[in-house]
């Protein structure tokens, strides 16, 4: 397949960008870089993408895995920025990732902690996102509009709320993404479709306009990759690479529980943070089961590790909100995970908290014609790379991906459990397939975990997983759950000593 990537062709891809010079080399796989490269491939530039370790390494696989319909940014009065969610939400749920996005229940439980002045004035912000959905054209049946529910209906889709003085609830929808590293894996993909050059395991040393300097990380080999233009699209590492560049790194962590810990669960939660006007905990069911709750903001000082901790304080802080709205409490060992990511946020100098730092994107231009671009949200990374691409080749076509549909993109037709569908739609089938063909691999890597041998197959032939860590932490996200992530060690490793 064309969108395959695997090792073979990362081999000959890095031949081919040691020898020729590309018009666009892109720096960083996350959905911003992806989405970059993606971007100039499709307006039929030859690209080089490169990452100094996988494809969603960074940022873009600790979200919220949200998108956004931009109502957050009404609130502080970001017009334009919240109906630029808006349009970009549009354009995934129904144009481009229709299989990876759908709009997600959101219940805000009134509690007697939230005054009927405030649940007025939540409503109409809803409300608001509602108008936000129709100007950018999202029909309802895609994203259903916000309703006041009675306490029994509210109870009825969230059994685990405490139902002692509570007087109902906001019902609001939202978009979803079904795995934020998904997103990035089809985005590469599609790139690759368009004769994107993906390689992972390849770090930047060092970036000119024309260039950069590459170490290829599985050999420790170093060579020149040389290009026309060249985009810096590293997230809270770009200021390593482009120094006039500072940014303020804020933490977010989420909790993981597992299946059935908070009991059945038909929405996710707004939990008011108390003492905050606008700040919310996030209760958010994933497809497989798994809840992950957060999420907090906190700036990081000093230097920015590869991975970020999530801190015992930031563990306690979001039980214990969770815990002030629930029949019964969830204890600390029932906290099966807890990682963390950082915001990469431009640092305007302003001296503001990094919550009230702007979610808005940036695209720079270094003096050595390096563009950054930077900030911005996983839900506006096409925005972004659009805007990157005009920056760095003015001479290029216009933009195609607003309709260009990502790798599997399809819901209906397609003869294949819907989990599958969800995850690889379209592909879901070739999945299927290689079931039917080996029934072996229908085999759950887990006991109680959905994922089949087949899936880690599939990531190793076309999904560019190239050892365990990238198979477990994000092809898959069995590596959420420290203990099941050990356990699935060993499947992980006898799928990739298959033979290709
Ligand atoms: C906790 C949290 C929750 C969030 N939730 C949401 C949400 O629900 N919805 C939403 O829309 N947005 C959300 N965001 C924002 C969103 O996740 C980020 O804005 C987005 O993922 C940033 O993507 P990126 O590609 O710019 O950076 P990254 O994903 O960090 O990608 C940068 C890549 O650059 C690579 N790299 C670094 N240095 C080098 C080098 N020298 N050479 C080669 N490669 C290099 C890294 O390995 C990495 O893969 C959230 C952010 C956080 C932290």
């Amino acid at each position: 397949m064309e969108t395959s990537l695997n090792a073979a062709r990362r081999a000959r891809d890095l031949d081919d960008a040691r020898r020729e010079v590309a018009d666009l080399l892109v720096v960083g796989l996350g959905a911003t870089g992806a989405g970059v490269a993606l971007d100039a491939a499709a307006r039929g530039l030859s690209v080089v993408a490169i990452d100094a370790h996988d494809l969603a390494f960074g940022t873009s696989r600790w979200s919220s895995k949200l998108i956004h319909g931009g109502l957050r940014y009404l609130a502080s009065g970001q017009i334009g920025l919240a109906r630029e969610s808006a349009a970009e939400r549009h354009v995934l749920i129904r144009h481009t990732a229709p299989h990876l996005v759908k709009a997600q229940p959101y219940l805000l439980p009134l509690t007697p902690g939230v005054p009927a002045a405030t649940a007025r004035k939540l409503m109409t912000g809803y409300r608001l996102g509602d108008l936000l959905r129709a100007a950018a054209g999202t029909p309802r049946k895609l994203i259903p509009g916000p309703a006041r529910l009675g306490a029994a209906e509210a109870l009825d889709l969230v059994p685990a709320l405490a139902a002692d003085g509570l007087r109902g609830a906001l019902r609001s929808y939202d978009g979803r993404v079904v795995d934020d590293a998904r997103l990035v894996v089809a985005l590469a993909r599609t790139a690759a479709g368009h004769g994107a050059r993906v390689l992972t395991r390849c770090r930047a040393l060092g970036l000119a306009g024309d260039g950069a300097e590459v170490r290829d990380e599985l050999t420790g080999d170093v060579f020149t990759v040389r290009a026309r233009a060249v985009v810096n699209a590293t997230g809270v590492w770009a200021g390593l690479l482009a120094p006039e560049i500072t940014l303020r790194p804020s933490r977010g962590t989420h909790l993981v529980l597992r299946e059935g810990v908070l009991g059945p669960l038909r929405a996710g939660l707004h939990v008011p943070i108390p003492g905050e006007s606008s700040r919310f905990l996030l209760v958010l069911p994933q497809s497989d089961g798994h809840v992950l709750v957060g999420l907090t903001d906190e700036p990081v000082e000093g230097p920015v590790h590869d991975v970020a901790e999530a801190p015992e304080g930031d563990v306690e802080f979001l039980l214990a909100t969770l815990n002030g709205v629930l029949g019964v409490p969830v204890t600390r060992d029932q906290v099966a995970g807890a990682h963390a990511g950082l915001r990469p946020l431009l640092d305007t100098g302003s001296g503001q908290g990094t919550a009230d730092l702007s979610r808005r994107h940036a695209v720079l231009r270094g003096a050595d014609g390096v563009v950054t671009v930077v900030g911005g949200k996983l839900t506006t990374y096409r925005r972004m790379a659009e805007d990157a691409v005009d920056a760095a080749c003015p001479q290029a076509r216009r933009s195609t991906t607003a309709r260009l549909p990502l790798v599997g993109a399809a819901t209906r037709g397609i003869r294949a459990p819907w989990r599958l569908v969800e995850r690889y739609g379209a592909e879901a089938e070739d999945i299927t397939a290689l079931i039917e063909s080996n029934r072996a691999l229908g085999a759950k890597v887990l006991p109680g975990e959905p994922t089949t041998w087949a899936e880690l197959l599939w990531a190793v032939r076309h999904e560019g997983a190239l050892d365990e860590d990238d198979l477990l932490d994000r092809r898959t996200r069995i590596g959420l759950i420290p203990e099941d992530r050990q356990m699935a060690l060993k499947v992980a490793r006898h799928v990739l000593s298959l033979q290709p």
